[in-house]
Formats: C-alpha cells, structure tokens, sequence
C-alpha cells in the first residue's frame, strides 16, 4: 500500500458547528488517541526492552489521574472517539480502573469515547471484572507463542500461564471481540503461525500477527531478518484459505477470512506495506508528550503547559500545532530514517 496521504478537502463527519476537528495538513481526520498509561512493565519482550529494563521515567514527570483525564478531556472536545490505553503495561498503573471510568464518561461532539487497552492480561485475572464494569469496550492482548519455555525465553518471565488466564478471564467477563496480538520473529515463533490463528479461532478471537519494527530499546532491529506480512501469509496458506476482507478504513490489521470466515486472522504490516495514509492515531506518553507518529522524533510537551496553568483552549492549540508538524509517512525504507529516542515501552505501542 502506498504511505501517500488521503488528500481529501473535508473528511466525513466533520461539518457542522464545534470545534475544527483534528485534521492535518495530510488531510487525515484524527480520531483515536492511544494513550500510555506507564513505561513500566511486568514482562521484558526481546523485541520492546532490554532483560534490565530501561531508565524508567521520573514520577514528577507523570501525569496524576486528573491530568490524564484533563488532557483525554480536551481531544475528545476536539473529536477523539476512541482512546486506547496502553503502556508499558497499562495494568501496573493503580488508578487504572479510574482512568478507564472517568474517561469513558467524557462527552465529545461524537458523544462518548471507546475505551480499549492493549495489555500483556497477566493482571486481568483481578481486574477484568472492575475495568468492564468501569466502562472499558474491549481489550487486545499480546500473546507471542503458546510454548511455556518459549515464553520463558521471549518475554524472559515464566508466565505463559498468567498470560492464558488473563485472556480467559476477559472472555469470561464479556470482552468481545477479544484479539490477540503476536509479533512474527524468525526463528523465535515463527513456525506457530497456524498454531496461534487456531488457539485464537477456537475460542472465538481474532489474531493478529504483528511485523517487527525499529521500536526496541536495545536499537537491534534489522529490516533483513523481520518475517514480512508476505512471509506471514504464506505459512496461514499451508493450513487456510484465506479470502481479504475488504473495507479496511483507518484500521492497521489488514484482515483475512479464514476457510470463508466468519472467522478473521489479520496482519500489522506496518514495515513492509504501511497504512500511513490513513492514520488517524495521535499518542500521547505517560510523563503528558504528544506524538503525531510512533515514529516522530519531536513531542509537544502538554505537561508543561498544563502545569503552568494552560487552559483547555491552549491545549486543544497544542494538539493542532503537534497534527501541523505530522509527516505523510514513518521513512523506516529510507536509508535517512532515524528510530525514535523513546522505545516503545514508553511512547505506547
Ligand atoms: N504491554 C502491553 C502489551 O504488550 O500488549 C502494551 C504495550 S506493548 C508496547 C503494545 C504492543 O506493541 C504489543 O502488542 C507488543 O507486542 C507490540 N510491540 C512492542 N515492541 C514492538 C516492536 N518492536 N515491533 C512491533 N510491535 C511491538
Ligand atoms: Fe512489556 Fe508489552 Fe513491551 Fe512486552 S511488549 S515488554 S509486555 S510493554
């Protein structure tokens, strides 16, 4: 797919009274706001952070509950219509039953957002319950391999049985649909393609297979040894039929029927075939930087207006100016391209 931005004058949904809706100058419609609740993790994926973790940000520099929720507030006046918690790990922040209910009680000129999280589930055992009756939608869950010591190696913890109750759990409460996120690694878990698309059709969830990108702390990323979204498809061919589903919209998985559907399995091919030209992500990190990109190598820092005193009118300014200075793609082919001074641990995957 092409990363050419859509260049339409006025994106659906956007006229009427209110505030100018988050467009940038791509002509790309914001409306999800991915939101990391903590750089902090329970779990030390090869591929996100080193065995020793990383310098973890400074407590004073982390937004309290009522600066996220302020800042949640001021995007969803400006159009924001589904916000995603994520981290590090989202469950590790206490207030984060909190977070979810005071934000999904938030009224937006679309009414109120969606509220998901993308978590590794070792704590939804204990709070699956609290968080949907918090009024969180659904939940995606990273599960890379469904080998005990592979587990062990890959996320250098022995919880692959945490990691299976919290997604039963999140059945078990009523999260639907629940999907199921694996990153493709050569040679890692590679070969558990099929077996992973099974585990998850059997119980009626939907995975999703992830390609590597340029986002680990460590800097080890090579283009040469990612599995591509092709090599991904190949290996679903030897035990599917798979037919596209069309109608992908702003979406990053490109998803596939599987043997006629109803059942999907879908890929994050954001290396090899990137959806820049209709993202309508904004992020923003748990020490209150907003990033147009997971890419981006600025931030517009809306602590420090916050904290001195900015009202929501110059925050709503802030979110503009950080959309103004979007780029139409992330260049990771470009021999310029540079990856983020911030892992993805603290940007918020
Ligand atoms: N800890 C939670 C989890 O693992 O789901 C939420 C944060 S994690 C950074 C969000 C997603 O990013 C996970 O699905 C994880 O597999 C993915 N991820 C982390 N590092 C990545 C990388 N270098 N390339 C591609 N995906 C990555
Ligand atoms: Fe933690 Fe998620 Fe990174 Fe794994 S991918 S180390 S679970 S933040």
């Amino acid at each position: 797919m092409s990363t050419e931005p859509r260049t339409s004058p006025a994106p659906r949904g956007t006229t009427g009274t209110g505030p100018a809706p988050l467009v940038d100058r791509h002509g790309r419609l914001h409306r999800d706001l991915r939101i990391s609740l903590t750089d902090r993790c329970s779990l030390r994926c090869t591929y996100c952070m080193p065995a020793e973790g990383v310098p973890w940000l400074a407590g004073s520099t982390m937004l309290s509950t009522d600066e996220l929720v302020r800042i949640a507030r001021v995007g969803v006046g400006l159009g924001i219509t589904e916000v995603r918690l994520t981290g590090g790990e989202p469950l590790l922040r206490p207030d984060v039953v909190d977070v979810v209910r005071r934000i999904a009680e938030l009224e937006g000129p679309q009414g109120r957002p969606e509220v998901s999280l993308t978590t590794n589930a070792l704590r939804l055992p204990a709070l699956a319950a609290p968080l949907r009756d918090a009024g969180l939608a659904r939940v995606n869950i990273s599960i890379d391999t469904l080998d005990r010591e592979r587990f062990r190696t890959l996320t250098r913890r022995d919880r692959l049985h945490d990691t299976l109750a919290g997604i039963a759990a999140a059945d078990s409460v009523g999260f639907t649909p629940i999907k199921l996120n694996a990153v493709a690694m050569r040679g890692v878990n590679d070969d558990e393609v099929v077996a992973l698309t099974r585990f998850a059709i059997e119980r009626g969830y939907q995975m999703r297979f992830i390609e590597q990108m340029p986002l680990d702390a460590g800097h080890t990323w090579e283009r040469t040894s990612m599995v591509t979204q092709g090599e991904i498809l190949e290996r679903l061919r030897t035990a599917f039929e798979l037919t596209e589903v069309p109608g992908r919209g702003s979406a990053p998985a490109e998803l596939w029927y599987v043997d006629g559907g109803p059942a999907t399995v879908g890929v994050i091919a954001s290396v090899s075939a990137p959806f820049c030209g209709a993202c309508d992500r904004v992020r923003l990190t748990a020490d209150g930087q907003l990033r147009a990109c997971l890419f981006a190598r600025s931030e517009t820092d809306l602590r420090t207006l916050l904290r001195e005193g900015a009202d929501d009118d110059a925050l709503g300014a802030a979110f503009r100016a950080c959309l103004a200075g979007k780029k139409p793609g992330h260049d990771i082919d470009d021999p310029s391209f540079l990856q983020p001074d911030r892992p993805m641990s603290a940007i918020g995957g």
